[in-house]
């Protein structure tokens, strides 16, 4: 039982940390794009307003029998091209415009590269990391509850994102299919294996990282095997994208997580840290194939590519004009913040921006989504080579994009994207 003093003591939730609001990043981009494409202003005004916010709150009893409440949402930004698409973050930091930024960079991520889903976000405000699998499981399955007029197999569909994994997805197909009265695996992508997921998923956003990588390469004529590399952030996108890299024989020097950077210059053996951090509860500390320096060293160092592979603004005002590559691959979703576009472009260095960048992952979800429609499974052969055509045609259509209008390859994705989802809107019409 809790102590009277603890169960009505109102605590001021955690503070947001100092951080530019992600929305009016990914609006600052949407504006540019939609004044180069001349986008009548009926259109941007419903393009830019997302079409669905919710927000729970979710009672959970803890394991020593307290109870918490947790705060939930999902943003359905766009159903235009389809049913809505996106991830679930479990962060203690996730807050409504967060998630709206997010929602509607996956209208713009499905559109990009092209395949029918609107874009969606969903998040929940916990630290999973301090919290036991139980609770965890409880806290995913009263989510899934609460959403279940919001998700949908044919209207939205979630998958994984920071935070979350496949079990966290095996929750939400059980407690979605308990809730429908019949097992429906579409409901949600990333799921393990023997519950319909896709052969290649877990690795798929890393994949793409590389993907996209090699391609911008060859437009600025770098070998890869000429090619040296940092990567940030060394979670489910960066060590794939590093793993990945590193075997098309690109040299990757620097790699970081939440325990610090770590620099090598003969290069780090990316399959040791893996290997590290797995038997190291997740993370790099500590490890000794390479020596300690700090994340704004990593960012900073001189190395042709940089891909930042985790949170949020990492590349902004402040360090910017410090960086040394002459290629950005974006892993994470919104790394660099809107003001810190132009300094970037001014050195010029190019950037593979995040919708196109790390759109592998939900590539590899609409093949799970269609394999658990059809209840047939591809082989992995199939699924990255289909996944590696969808990434190269957008790479190089938002390329040809970035010189017909003359601008950065950021809103060449933007004036693709928005291009094709206004289409579509006009021809569906509105009331
Ligand atoms: N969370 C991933 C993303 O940001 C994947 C989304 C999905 O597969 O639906 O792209």
């Amino acid at each position: 039982m809790q102590r009277p003093e603890e169960h009505y003591r109102y605590r001021e939730p955690a503070p947001i940390k100092d951080k530019l609001n992600p929305f009016d990043s990914m609006m600052s981009r949407f504006n540019l794009a939609a004044e180069k494409l001349g986008l009548d202003q009926g259109v941007y005004n419903v393009l830019k307003s997302p079409s669905k916010q919710v927000i729970v709150s979710i009672p959970i009893t803890m394991d020593d029998g307290t109870r918490k409440v947790f705060e939930g949402f999902r943003v359905v930004h766009s159903d235009v091209l389809g049913p809505s698409k996106g991830g679930v973050r479990f962060a203690p930091d996730v807050n409504i415009d967060e998630v709206k930024a997010l929602a509607a960079w996956m209208t713009w991520k499905c559109a990009v590269v092209d395949i029918p889903y609107g874009g969606a976000k969903g998040g929940i405000r916990c630290d999973p990391r301090q919290m036991s699998a139980g609770e965890i499981e409880r806290l995913t399955r009263a989510y899934t509850q609460q959403m279940v007029d919001v998700f949908g197999p044919d209207k939205d569909i979630p998958a994984p994102d920071m935070g979350t994994n496949d079990r966290v997805m095996a929750w939400v197909m059980d407690e979605y299919s308990k809730m429908v009265g019949k097992t429906e695996q579409a409901v949600v992508t990333g799921k393990p294996l023997v519950l319909g997921g896709s052969l290649g998923r877990v690795q798929a956003t890393g994949r793409g990282v590389m993907v996209a990588a090699l391609n911008a390469l060859k437009k600025i004529k770098l070998d890869p095997a000429d090619v040296t590399c940092a990567i940030q952030g060394f979670g489910n996108v960066g060590s794939y994208a590093a793993q990945l890299l590193q075997e098309h024989g690109v040299e990757i020097l620097g790699i970081s997580d939440i325990s610090g950077a770590y620099w090598n210059d003969s290069g780090i053996n990316i399959e040791e840290a893996i290997a590290y951090r797995n038997s190291n509860r997740g993370t790099l500390e500590g490890f000794s194939g390479a020596e300690a320096i700090t994340n704004e060293e990593l960012l900073a160092a001189k190395v042709d590519v940089l891909v930042p592979a985790a949170k949020e603004d990492v590349i902004n005002v402040h360090n910017a004009d410090k960086i040394q590559a002459r290629l950005i691959v974006e892993g994470a979703n919104g790394p660099t913040s809107a003001d810190a576009d132009k300094i970037i472009r001014e050195k010029g260095i190019l950037v593979v921006p995040d919708i196109l960048a790390n759109a592998g992952g939900v590539t590899v979800s609409y093949f799970e989504w269609i394999q658990n429609r059809l209840g047939y499974k591809w082989d992995l052969e199939r699924v990255n080579r289909r996944s590696e055509r969808i990434l190269t045609e957008a790479f190089e259509k938002v390329y040809e994009a970035m010189r017909t209008h003359d601008v950065s390859m950021r809103i060449a994705s933007y004036i693709v994207a928005i291009d094709k989802v206004a289409q579509t809107y006009e021809y569906r019409g509105g009331y």
